[in-house]
């Protein structure tokens, strides 16, 4: 994984190509598993001595990730984990990842500092727009710091047949 500072980064959309969703484990906290597994049952998670994860199909993509024509979508909308709703973008309260001038975010009276994983297909690099730098990253910043739930500007919105029902497809 490289992690690039968000002041490289003009804007991000997510395109709903899936990447994130076919790569990696997702990791869930103990009420996260608990929802699943009250809902579609224990089968569809996993765990091992340290983590609770969402099972993965056999080629290895997250056991809720459909795809449309070519695009992918979660099915797990209105019980997203936290770890989703966060990617590509990691909030930190310190510059692990190097670079902390670009990495800064000024958030209230906080100092915060993120990063984005560039093997996002969302990613568009230059200079921040001002509704990347004041609406999406401050998104990114109440989830991860819990002061918000629901996403508009942190997930997809790309329009979906409407004989589906589903007016926006929402990944991650
Ligand atoms: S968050 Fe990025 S990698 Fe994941 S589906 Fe959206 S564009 Fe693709
Ligand atoms: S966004 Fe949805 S489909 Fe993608 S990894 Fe998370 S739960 Fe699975």
């Amino acid at each position: 994984m490289r992690f690039v500072p968000w002041q490289y980064i003009a804007d991000w959309k997510c395109v709903a190509c899936g990447y994130c969703c076919k790569l990696y484990s997702v990791v869930l906290g103990f009420p996260e598993w608990l929802r699943i597994v009250k809902t579609f049952g224990v089968a569809k998670t996993v765990a091992d001595l340290n983590h609770l994860y969402i099972k993965r199909t056999n080629d290895g993509s997250c056991s809720f990730l459909c795809r449309f024509a070519n695009t992918y979508y979660c099915s797990l909308q209105n019980m997203k984990p936290d770890a989703c709703k966060l990617w590509p973008f990691k909030v930190l309260s310190e510059p692990k990842y190097g670079q902390a001038h670009q990495a800064a975010f000024n958030y209230g009276r906080k100092k915060l500092f993120i990063y984005a994983d560039a093997m996002c297909s969302g990613l568009r690099y230059g200079r921040p727009t001002w509704e990347f730098n004041f609406l999406a990253l401050r998104e990114f910043a109440d989830l991860a710091l819990g002061t918000r739930k629901t996403q508009s500007k942190t997930t997809s919105d790309l329009a979906f047949a409407s004989r589906f029902q589903v007016r926006r497809l929402r990944l991650p």
